[in-house]
């Protein structure tokens, strides 16, 4: 008779009538007896695909390997040789199309739950004490990163270990990153970054807060005053609006700025914190995206009556990760699929009072393979609603380039650097990221910071080609 199989293991989670109304995780992370059972699943592949589909090749049958020994130190050690932030990725880490859409069981049958076991080894860890790994002795040289997110904490982590001197500039006054200000605490808790950006702190690396480069400083300052190399990893904050009237009123948000006000400056807590944020009875969310999932939840949790996404297309579009849109709809969110606002209504007193939709229907796919949507004439109907909230995406915030002549960008802002090395086209200075791909994953922006890291290592030691820039036609010619 064949072995019968052990089904993946289900992730505990707070129900929804009670997660709806406050801000604590809403998934549990697994029991010692679920993790011991779900390590148990894994074939520990000679040739492991999964590694593959991980942007920073984390030691995936290895850790899991240990862990199933019940060798905890051990799956964390392996675990942090390739991934400085694990806690992190374990929670937030699109994992179905990364390394477990590679698993070799997922032809047959479910996959390892990979990034659940990541984040119980992480967890594990950080109960019972961090370990820090050794370094390689001082090289003599320094490195700016400039941006504390995931793309530069990697980074600065890395080159930490290779001993490299890095600093670490962050504009504002908390390192993390998206991490800190736009997931919220439901999804990602804010002790969870902490205790990982310390980590990277343990390594030796320095952090300078409230330090806006190209404000403050310069690259090219920085280059001169005696730092060997940069890395920019300052993301795209800056928020994208629709350009329809009425956007200009009051209760009126970028979803940035939203999150931010609650994540970051913990406004969900006024008068104790001294943000202040007005949430609408009947809140608006423009998009589907992670973004637009979390700032819905996020005004759910502050006590709107009702909150509604207007997405443009259909279900089987929506870009959010399938199981934050399943939580939000759960959690009683209103979706209207196949919508788009085409104005703000305000009031006498300029306050937003509705917004006003018109009904889509799906044309012939565009540029992105998707079936692009296509209004319906004289289908405009008015939403009933006191805040509307832009959930649209976003692009590099210009000021860091400000004096860093040489730097190339593309049309919609973005930093021109190589996908494999990182470097731009201006010597010496590297990037990764959201600020060269746009707004995308968090180990996407890490494996970025990870490629860099090892170019700029490899630079710094005079071992790697130091021609600094082949344009890719050219490289792909010789
Ligand atoms: P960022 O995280 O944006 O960090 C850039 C840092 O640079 C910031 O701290 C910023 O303050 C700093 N900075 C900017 N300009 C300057 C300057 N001039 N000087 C000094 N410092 C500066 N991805 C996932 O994988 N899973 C998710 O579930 C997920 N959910 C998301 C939810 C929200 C609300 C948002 C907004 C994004 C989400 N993402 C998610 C995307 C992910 O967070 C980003 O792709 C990732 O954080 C990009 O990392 P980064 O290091 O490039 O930039
Ligand atoms: Fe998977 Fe993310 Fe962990 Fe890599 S870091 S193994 S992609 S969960
Ligand atoms: Fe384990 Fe799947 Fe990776 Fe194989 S591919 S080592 S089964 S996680």
């Amino acid at each position: 008779m064949p072995k019968e199989r052990i089904p993946r293991q289900e992730m505990p989670r707070q129900a929804p009538e009670e997660r709806r109304r406050n801000f604590k995780e809403v998934a549990l992370g697994y029991t010692l007896e679920q993790a011991l059972t779900e390590a148990q699943r894994c074939l520990q592949c000679k040739k492991p695909q999964c590694v593959e589909g991980c942007p920073v090749q984390v030691r995936i049958p290895e850790f899991i390997g240990a862990l199933r020994n019940k060798e905890f130190r051990r799956a964390a050690d392996l675990l942090k040789d390739k991934n400085n932030l694990p806690a992190i990725c374990g929670r937030v880490c699109p994992q179905e199309t990364q390394c477990e859409a590679r698993c070799v069981l997922a032809r047959k049958e479910e996959p390892v739950a990979i990034g659940r076991l990541e984040r119980f080894v992480a967890d594990w860890e950080r109960q019972n004490g961090v370990q820090v790994p050794p370094k390689a002795p001082p090289s003599g040289k320094r490195v700016a990163v400039i941006g504390a997110g995931p793309a530069g904490l990697t980074c600065a982590g890395d080159l930490a270990r290779c001993g490299h001197g890095v600093t670490i500039f962050e504009a504002l006054h908390a390192p993390g990153g998206v991490l800190m200000y736009g997931i919220p605490e439901f999804r990602l808790p804010k002790d969870v970054v902490e205790a990982e950006v310390e980590y990277v702190r343990s390594l030796g690396v320095e952090l300078r807060l409230n330090w806006v480069i190209g404000k403050i400083k310069s690259v090219h300052e920085l280059l001169e005053e005696g730092f060997d190399a940069v890395f920019l990893g300052t993301g795209a904050g800056l928020p994208m609006f629709m350009g329809i009237p009425g956007e200009n009123l009051s209760g009126v948000y970028s979803a940035n700025e939203f999150l931010t006000r609650n994540n970051l400056m913990k406004a969900y807590l006024f008068p104790e914190y001294d943000t202040p944020i007005k949430v609408g009875r009947k809140v608006a969310v423009v998009g589907a995206g992670n973004v637009a999932m979390d700032a819905s939840r996020t005004a759910l949790r502050l006590g709107a009556e009702e909150v509604h996404i207007v997405y443009r297309r259909s279900r089987a579009e929506v870009p959010a990760r399938k199981e934050e849109f399943e939580n939000a709809e759960e959690e009683g969110i209103i979706v209207h699929f196949l919508t788009n606002p085409v104005e703000v209504l305000g009031n006498e007193k300029g306050w937003v009072r509705a917004l006003r939709c018109q009904r889509q229907e799906l044309g012939e796919p565009d540029a992105s393979g998707r079936r692009r949507p296509v209004p319906v004439p004289g289908s405009e109907f008015d939403m009933e609603v006191d805040m509307v909230i832009m959930a649209l995406g976003t692009r590099p915030n210009p000021m860091v380039f400000t004096q860093s002549a040489g730097l190339e960008r593309t049309r919609h802002g973005m930093v021109v650097a190589d996908e494999n090395t990182g470097r731009t086209k201006l010597e010496r200075v590297w990037a990764g990221g959201d600020i060269v791909t746009g707004a995308a994953t968090v180990i996407s922006a890490m494996g970025a910071g990870k490629r860099a890291a090892a170019d700029i290592d490899a630079y710094l030691r005079g071992e790697r080609n130091q021609v600094w820039w082949v344009e890719p036609e050219a490289a792909a010619a010789s």
